[in-house]
């Protein structure tokens, strides 16, 4: 078996984590609110729209599938957070090597080698 993560890897690696987990957790609110309130204040919207202007749906969609992303984005890190207390955290899923410390050094939340698996 080959050397598994050091203590002090792991624990870069969660504060790594929890730092990405903070800014997406800030991000989401901020999308989230956007799409509350829509984009400027409530006012400035109905006076667009009384000035004849549509609507700014495309700005509504496209936060709507930022925000999708960052969810399932903060979704993987809150397994890689889970994981990292596992023994075989920063093994393989598919074929169980281990991942080198670089690559997860880069992703956290990788699941498998960069090798023949690919990524996951
Ligand atoms: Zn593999």
């Amino acid at each position: 078996m080959s050397e598994l993560l050091t203590e002090r890897r792991r624990e870069a690696l969660r504060l790594d984590l929890e730092d990405q987990q903070k800014v997406l957790i800030e991000e989401v609110y901020r999308l989230s609110q956007g799409l509350i309130h829509g984009s400027g204040a409530p006012e400035s919207f109905a006076a667009g729209l009384l000035a004849g202007e549509s609507p700014n749906i495309p700005d509504g969609v496209k936060a709507a599938e930022r925000l999708d992303e960052e969810l399932r984005r903060l979704r993987d890190i809150s397994r890689a957070l889970t994981r990292l207390s596992r023994p075989d955290f920063g093994c393989c899923e598919q074929c169980g090597e281990v991942i080198p410390f670089s690559d997860l050094a880069s992703d956290a939340t990788r699941r498998s080698c960069s090798g023949r698996c690919g990524r996951v």
